[in-house]
């Protein structure tokens, strides 16, 4: 009897417990399911205030778009959610000029895990921006996923390239600087070769322009370079480049021109800068050394020199002179 009594007392005892158990465990759960709600939202607010994209793709479907991805790609939020991943790949390869690579290698083998990879790609919609990625693997309960993150460096790229062109141009005057002109020396020296074509330089310099600024003061100096560049750019024909090869110092490089070309162009600039009146300055004149890129020589700095030489010799015959 005495076991007897004991049996259902204890099951009474075990089953409240029982109830106490679970409902402990259904308030973890709750408490649980409150804390990853909570942080999901916290991590779709942190998400969605981001600047660059963030996009959760497994194998087939788009499992997570933040909307700066929606504003990048043009395709609406909601839409967006619901898209597999190959429609999102189609609707990518559309607008984008050249594909990213991630788009290939997930369509070639959806399944597999992709290595962490990045690069860039333009994308035309709403109009014309310069996009950089990086796509790492991840572990989903669902399989192999990709996690890519975008960024829109079209503002970076405009930047870098007008920083690029402001490198190579001098402010005053437009012309190529003498780093710019350098480098197109070398080309045209490399095309020259190439064709089997002559190629000149003729360096200038104005005469007494330590006098202008003296006199009229360095503005008026300035303006006196600004108008003898327009005349140096101004008479080259189209594939001839002039340079500002330093102070009161430009070099043209003429090309398909040999030495009698190159005098014939510089005293055209000669006689022009002569006419030239700017502002209350009496007359400018400038002087003006050409030479001719020998057989074999691939580089400009020899042929500089010579022209250089033969600038000297124009100042100490007087000046306003071409040799
Ligand atoms: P020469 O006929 O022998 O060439 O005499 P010069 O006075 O022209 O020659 P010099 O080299 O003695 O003087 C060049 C002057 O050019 C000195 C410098 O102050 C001036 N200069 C160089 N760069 C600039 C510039 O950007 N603006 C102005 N206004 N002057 C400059
Ligand atoms: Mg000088
Ligand atoms: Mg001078």
């Amino acid at each position: 009897m005495e076991e007897m009594a004991e049996g259902p007392q204890l099951t009474g005892i075990s089953a409240v417990d029982e109830v106490a158990r679970l409902r402990e465990e259904l308030r973890a759960e709750r408490a649980l399911r409150r804390t990853l709600e909570a942080s999901h939202g916290a991590l779709q607010a942190a998400f969605s205030r981001l600047e660059g994209g963030v996009l959760l793709l497994d194998a087939d479907r788009v499992l997570f778009a933040n909307p700066a991805i929606a504003a990048a790609f043009d395709i609406p939020s909601e839409r967006l959610q619901r898209m597999t991943r190959e429609q999102f790949v189609r609707d990518l390869r559309r607008s984008s000029n050249e594909p990213p690579d991630f788009l290939d290698r997930s369509t070639k083998d959806s399944h597999a895990a992709v290595e962490e990879a990045r690069g860039e790609f333009e994308i035309q919609f709403p109009q014309w921006r310069s996009l950089r990625w990086v796509s790492k693997p991840v572990r989903l309960p669902s399989g192999h996923g990709v996690l890519i993150l975008f960024n829109d460096i079209s503002a970076d790229s405009d930047l870098a390239s007008g920083r690029e062109q402001r490198a190579l141009i001098d402010e005053l005057t437009g012309l190529e600087n003498r780093k710019a002109g350098e480098q197109s020396a070398l080309r045209e020296i490399r095309d020259a070769r190439r064709y089997g074509r002559p190629l000149a330089f003729v360096l200038f310099d104005v005469d007494h322009f330590k006098r202008v600024n003296d006199s009229h003061g360095h503005l008026a100096g300035d303006a006196v370079l600004r108008e003898v560049s327009r005349c140096m750019s101004g008479l080259p024909r189209g594939g001839d480049t002039a340079v500002r090869w330093g102070g009161e110092e430009f070099l043209v490089i003429l090309t398909g021109v040999g030495l009698d070309g190159a005098r014939l162009f510089a005293e055209r600039v000669r006689r022009a800068i002569e006419e030239l009146r700017v502002g209350d300055l009496g007359q400018v004149t400038i002087s003006a050394g050409v030479a001719e890129l020998e057989l074999g020589e691939d580089e400009p700095g020899p042929a500089i020199a010579r022209a250089d030489a033969s600038l000297y010799e124009a100042k100490s015959r007087g000046r306003n002179r071409v040799i």
